[in-house]
């Protein structure tokens, strides 16, 4: 039996199951026999819960760094805590009712306590401890806990969903395919799994109550498949399929060094995506030509408190350093929608992805803005800095973002600390911007299209929802002409303008987007050969043609995919 989902990230997989799925804790007040048998549970699921820990902070900081490894740091103090152990011995004393009931309680008490204090660093610790008390009451009931961390064998995720900060964390010598039963091709999890390069399939509602741990399956994160226990035959058709995909990955590295080009010697670039300087050597690995998208709001998710000017300093160096005579665009913090930054307390909203979130927030509560704009300026000594501010909807919204800019540079340069000439550009993601985009031209140095956002707003789809999947029309006309709106509106302001939304690697969009004139194409690494081999083989004057063809003769989306797809097969064959 098949079961399709929506296609997140190419390959293949063929592994057991590993489901992450919560585990239910129904805890009865059963009477005991003896306080010391009790106690010695505890001390095991104590014990037990210490050594997970452990491995965690071990673990989180060899992946993330120091900063991150902070969040268990807290726990294993939680988990120490001398108050609730007190207070759990002597309630096992008195009420002579099973450990679990009462640990369960006690930390309910000290939890509830934190949550209702004013200050917001004491309230993010309840959240701390009912995470613990998570890990403790497992044990305390002979399960298993369910870290993503603490898998040490190759595995295939199966999960409801996973988010972005439970993808920060995923170890891909483990986590070999990913099968969820919600998600969209644009949320970020689904990215961050192709920056990850880890096949994955989501949308595919109900999978986590089909399979149960140690099934096999294979995940076919290139037509969107997942097959819970293969046949035979099965299992040999995808591991030719794999061996064929590596293949294929292997020759394209002659286009490594090869410049961006069309062969009638149209210049264009291809830059990476990446959310962590861990991606950076991915990127240069590919032969990325700079950074057309850093997602810096990742830095600030799965710890508990925000990264200082000095740390995302020395970051953002790095990543300067890492392409010190090409464009970085280092994107100021875009959280909100799905990335939720735990510390920051954003109001639980109806429509996230339409409310108080990125340079909104940015602008109303500017300390963290202030801090990142800081440690980017100081940065320009390093190479080609570019900072974008995300979801811009108005002039004002970019005068003023500009404003608090130019005050953070004129501060810095009279304490006497050196700024080099870097440019400023913005997200077009909100329909009226790329509308009203000859206005915006004239005021930054350079436009990036992010798609993901614009087609979600365009057509009233939420990018995370499988339900409204089939309105993410990546081809449709109408976002085409919009784009050919932005491009036009740019280059008359002898501006440039990048494309980082995901239609960048999708191969038959990319066509569609060179022939309307994009300067800078932005993907996840792993596409970028690919992507410049198709563009390789391709000729601008034929794409303009079929570009323009396209936005104004057709209709729909299949209609324009379909033309793009005949383009594709006739003029670039699959062959190296
Ligand atoms: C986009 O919206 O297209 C984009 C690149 O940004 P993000 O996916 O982070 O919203
Ligand atoms: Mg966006």
């Amino acid at each position: 039996m098949k079961y399709i989902g929506i296609a997140a990230s190419a390959g293949y997989a063929i592994q057991k199951v590993y489901k992450i799925d919560t585990i239910s804790f129904e805890i009865k007040q059963v009477p005991i026999k003896s306080v010391a048998l009790e106690l010695q549970k505890l001390e095991k699921a104590l014990k037990k819960a210490r050594k997970d820990l452990t491995y965690l902070i071990t673990k989180t900081k060899q992946l993330l760094g120091t900063s991150q490894s902070q969040i268990f740091e807290a726990h294993l103090q939680i988990l120490d805590d001398i108050e609730i152990k007190n207070m759990t011995i002597s309630r096992l004393n008195t009420e002579q009712i099973c450990v679990e009931s009462i640990y369960q309680d006690v930390t309910n008490h000290f939890a509830r306590i934190l949550e209702t204090m004013d200050n917001p660093y004491m309230r993010e610790r309840s959240a701390d401890i009912l995470d613990v008390q998570k890990r403790v009451l497992t044990y305390l009931l002979n399960k298993k806990p369910k870290d993503t961390y603490l898998i040490k064998d190759e595995v295939i995720l199966v999960a409801n969903d996973l988010t972005p900060s439970e993808m920060i964390t995923l170890d891909k010598n483990f986590v070999k395919g990913i099968a969820t039963n919600i998600g969209g091709k644009t949320s970020h999890s689904t990215i961050m799994a192709r920056s990850l390069e880890i096949p994955a399939v989501v949308g595919l509602s109900n999978i986590l109550d089909t399979v149960k741990d140690g099934d096999t399956l294979i995940v076919d994160g290139i037509d969107g498949i997942v097959i819970p226990n293969p046949s035979i035959p099965e299992i040999d058709e995808y591991k030719q399929k794999k061996d064929l995909l590596e293949n294929k990955n292997v020759s394209l590295q002659v286009f490594k060094n090869a410049p961006s080009i069309t062969k009638d010697n149209h210049e264009f670039l291809i830059s990476a995506n990446i959310s962590s300087i861990s991606e950076l050597n991915h990127a240069v690995d590919n032969g990325a030509e700079g950074i057309g998208l850093f997602r810096t709001e990742f830095l600030f998710m799965e710890r508990d408190t925000a990264p200082s000017e000095e740390e995302q300093f020395n970051i953002y160096k790095q990543v300067l350093k890492t392409f010190p005579n090409q464009n970085v665009l280092i994107r100021t913090i875009d959280f909100g929608g799905d990335k939720n930054v735990k510390y920051l307390h954003f109001p639980e909203e109806k429509n996230p992805f339409l409310g108080y979130r990125s340079l909104r927030y940015c602008l109303q509560d500017k300390k963290l803005f202030i801090i990142q704009l800081r440690a980017l300026l100081r940065t320009t000594i390093y190479g080609k800095l570019c900072i974008l501010f995300p979801m811009i909807a108005t002039l004002e919204e970019l005068r003023l973002a500009k404003k608090i800019l130019s005050e953070v540079e004129f501060d810095l340069v009279s304490k006497g600390v050196t700024v080099k000439p870097y440019q400023i550009g913005m997200m077009v993601e909100i329909p009226a911007v790329a509308v009203l985009a000859d206005k915006f031209a004239k005021e930054v140095d350079f436009f990036s299209i992010g798609t993901n956002d614009l087609i979600q707003y365009m057509f009233s789809a939420d990018r995370m929802n499988p339900n409204v999947a089939y309105l993410y029309q990546p081809y449709h006309p109408a976002l085409h002409r919009l784009i050919k709106n932005v491009i036009e509106a740019a280059h008359i302001e002898h501006k440039w303008v990048g494309l980082c939304g995901e239609i960048a690697s999708d191969p038959y969009a990319s066509l569609l987007v060179v022939g309307l004139g994009i300067d800078e194409l932005s993907m996840t690494s792993s596409s970028i050969l690919e992507i410049k081999k198709n563009l390789s083989k391709s000729s601008y004057n034929d794409l303009t043609i079929l570009a323009n063809s396209i936005i104004q003769d057709e209709e729909t989306n299949i209609g324009v995919l379909e033309k793009l797809q005949n383009y594709f097969e006739t003029s670039i064959s699959d062959s190296l």
